[in-house]
């Protein structure tokens, strides 16, 4: 008998109930309300998971804030500058720890893996101690036993655990291993007594590239948790293949592997031939990365040579990874076309179509017959209207190599833009987006809500771009923005006006903490019926002489932030939105916009996990971005921005872009990340921020002077731009003003000084 089960559920709740919950505690220090959403989410996510069928359900797959987070504190690894709070008030020690209070700061967020997901970031030194604490996945695991569940708790598993994390005196956080591994030793006993069964061990890093000491590292660790009393191990691994360390990880004494089939699935044949007939293969065959029904004619043959090879019993179903990056429940979407919706599996329809999966398998007829009914689906997915049109399919394949191509260099692409906008130099700019007022997320609601009509909403807008306009020239910038009032998201937008889009009202997944996205999904070939900015562009640039900046989100950072249809590669779908957003750029230069940006924030993110696969990707990317600036005449300026200071590995892809200026958010890193730039030697501009706009923090004049310095020693100063980290929509008026006259200020010193 095949049996069912699933890594993790999504935590927020099927109307963000925690995100409530969270907000409420963190006003008014009340725990006992959150305590109580967080325990009703669990069992309401437990009992639907019994509801689908679900044999094994997850417990400690739920988390206040983050996963990592709780593996830090379960096992002790907290900074001593957390820790008389943490005794105090366990509560407000964590949430200190996950977002920083009055006195402390936060510890440090990076992304999970390569999911828009953010964990917190444990802080370890050489030395460290740990010892197992409150035990979380035994008290989760107990409140399943008291329900008559008999779940199977995740823990982040050790290796994994050390490598996610980072070090503050630069040793290695592999060393710790031997001094962590006996509070995981004293866990799994702990768990053993209680009766656990079987215990989950996440070791996604399973899937990347390993050093030697990593596969040691591996090698040690199980060995040692094999030892003792523990419940079965589990050890999970997910978006991405074993590879070269299939033999590692089937050599491990473990009792049971989790691979992903859905984004690895050539690793089965290697997978059922290394692992040991004893163990539980754990196939996850529905993908647990987006939302799209699966196609049994991709998933039963998967299931048949499983079956075939090593037979049922030894055999569970699964969703690839956790459903944690998943909204809930696709049923709630009745706003959307009945023909879309059907086409969709959020968390709880997957945990479905496991069951219904493992049913099959098992000869059950009726399970049979829907899926037989979800092929029909998905071939009338393939035929429905808009899916493939074949005039976006023929513009894509006719591009020729010169699309991707300006008409000149840079350098003399330079000079001519030097002479048409006559800019000083140390040019100063935004990067976008000024602060969203009450008064217009205000009316913007008003409008969706259809209390106030277009005009009444276009005229607030037109008010808000001529006060922005206003101030800019006030204080003496020289390259403009409209301010976005009229954006309720960068991606969200262009996605409204593209076709080939849909919107949920409920999709949320969480990308930290409190905080959740609603990607738009992308279902259908991509084009744009009409103009998207240009009337408000060329509203901004009627009232002033400066060059305004016209503003585009880049194809790679739409397609990066949307749930991507999955029956044709990222690359081609990057390639639509490439030539759509290339129509914009061509229609604001006709407009007589003289400087266009074109955003690019999550080009990194993209990143495979696989160093073998960056170039693949970088290069589509790459191109991708070039097609939607092509064509352009010199005299246009194209800018690109990207908010973040890892550069070193992906340097020639940005230079490859081949834009005239890039913005960067550097003020944090203190320059450092310019480094990268001056090795390689960058040819364009550079505008590193001077102005870490996540900070409601006013810098002075003096610091910016000092950064800018900074910058001059390894820029030329005719490369060097002036502008703030990143957008200014998340900050308000108060700050937003003293900070840019400064910023102002110093470029105007040193223009003085060079
Ligand atoms: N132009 C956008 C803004 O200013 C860029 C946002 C981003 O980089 N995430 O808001
Ligand atoms: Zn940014």
């Amino acid at each position: 008998m095949t049996h069912t089960t699933y890594l993790g559920f999504p935590r927020i709740g099927c109307r963000r109930e925690l995100k409530r919950a969270l907000e409420n505690y963190w006003r008014d220090g009340d725990a006992a309300p959150l305590l109580d959403t967080a325990r009703s989410l669990r069992q309401r996510h437990w009992q639907l998971a019994g509801e689908a069928g679900i044999q094994t359900v997850a417990a400690n797959d739920f988390s206040l804030y983050d996963h990592v987070l709780d593996t830090a504190v379960l096992f002790d690894a907290v900074p001593a500058r957390y820790r008389p709070l943490l005794q105090n008030d366990p509560l407000a020690g964590y949430f200190a720890m996950a977002r920083g209070n009055r006195e402390l700061h936060a510890l440090e967020m990076t992304k999970w893996l390569d999911t828009n997901y953010h964990y917190i970031v444990p802080e370890l030194q050489a030395g460290q101690r740990f010892q197992l604490g409150t035990n979380k996945p035994l008290a989760e695991w107990l409140e399943a036993r008291a329900l008559g569940l008999d779940a199977r708790p995740v823990i982040l598993g050790p290796v994994s655990f050390l490598r996610l994390s980072k070090t503050v005196d630069g040793s290695d956080a592999l060393n710790l291993l031997d001094a962590l591994v006996p509070a995981y030793i004293e866990l799994l006993e702990q768990l053993a007594e209680a009766g656990v069964a079987w215990v989950q061990l996440d070791e996604p890093c399973l899937v990347q590239d390993l050093d030697e000491a990593t596969r040691h590292a591996y090698i040690a660790a199980y060995s040692a948790l094999a030892v003792g009393p523990s419940p079965k191990r589990l050890l999970a691994t997910y978006f991405g293949g074993l590879g070269d360390n299939l033999a590692l990880a089937t050599s491990l004494p473990i009792d049971g592997l989790h691979i992903d089939l859905v984004r690895a699935p050539e690793q089965l044949d290697g997978v059922l031939s290394a692992l040991p007939k004893h163990c539980v293969l754990s196939a996850g065959v529905v993908d647990g990365r987006n939302i799209w029904l699966s196609d049994p004619a991709r998933v039963t043959p998967q299931l048949q040579k499983i079956a075939a090879a090593r037979g049922t019993d030894q055999l569970w179903l699964s969703p690839s990874c956790s459903l944690l990056h998943t909204p809930f429940d696709a049923t709630q979407e009745t706003a959307l076309p009945a023909q879309l919706r059907s086409w969709l599996s959020f968390a709880q329809q997957k945990l479905e179509e496991i069951q219904h999966y493992a049913k099959a398998l098992d000869g059950d007829a009726n399970a049979k017959a829907s899926l037989e009914q979800q092929l029909a689906v998905i071939a009338a997915r393939k035929q429905a209207q808009g899916v493939l049109r074949s005039e976006v399919r023929a513009r894509v394949n006719g591009l020729s190599p010169q699309a991707t191509q300006r008409r000149s260099g840079l350098a003399h692409r330079r000079r001519v833009q030097a002479e048409v906008l006559a800019l000083p130099p140390l040019p100063t700019t935004t990067i976008g987006s000024f602060p969203q007022t009450d008064t217009l997320r205000h009316a913007r609601a008003e409008h969706r809500a259809e209390r106030i009509d277009d005009q009444a909403y276009d005229s607030v807008l037109r008010e808000e771009i001529e006060r922005v306009i206003r101030f800019q020239e006030h204080i003496g910038l020289d390259v403009l923005v409209h301010g976005e009032p009229e954006r309720n998201d960068m991606v969200e937008y262009f996605g409204e006006q593209l076709e080939g889009f849909a919107f949920t009202r409920h999709g949320w997944v969480q990308s930290y903490g409190s905080r959740c996205v609603k990607p738009p999904i992308i279902w259908g070939d991509v084009s744009r019926p009409q103009a998207m900015t240009v009337d408000w562009s060329r509203y901004a640039q009627s009232l002033t002489d400066k060059p305004v900046k016209g503003m585009l989100t880049g194809p790679v950072t739409v397609l990066q932030w949307s749930f991507v249809r999955d029956d044709l590669p990222r690359e081609q779908v990057c390639l639509q939105l490439a030539l759509a957003l290339r129509d914009e750029v061509h229609d604001l230069e006709h407009a007589g916009i003289r400087v266009i940006q074109i955003d690019e924030p999550a080009l990194r993110e993209g990143l495979p996990i696989r160093h073998a696969e960056h170039t693949a990707y970088l290069d589509w990317a790459v191109r991708c971005f070039r097609i939607t600036a092509g064509g352009t005449s010199d005299s246009t300026q194209i800018h690109t921005h990207m908010c973040y200071s890892e550069f070193n590995d992906i340097i020639e892809a940005v230079a490859a872009l081949d834009a005239d200026v890039i913005s960067i958010e550097s003020s944090r890193s203190r320059m450092e990340l310019l480094q990268a730039f001056e090795e390689f030697r960058y040819p364009g501009s550079i505008g590193p921020g001077v102005y870490d706009i996540h900070s409601p923090r006013v810098p002075s004049q003096q610091e910016m002077v000092d950064l800018l310095e900074r910058a001059l020693t390894v820029l030329e100063p005719a490369q060097l731009w002036v502008n703030p980290d990143c957008g200014l929509k998340t900050r308000g008026w108060k700050e937003t003003e003293p900070a840019l006259v400064a910023m102002v200020n110093a470029a105007r010193e040193l223009r003085a000084a060079i």
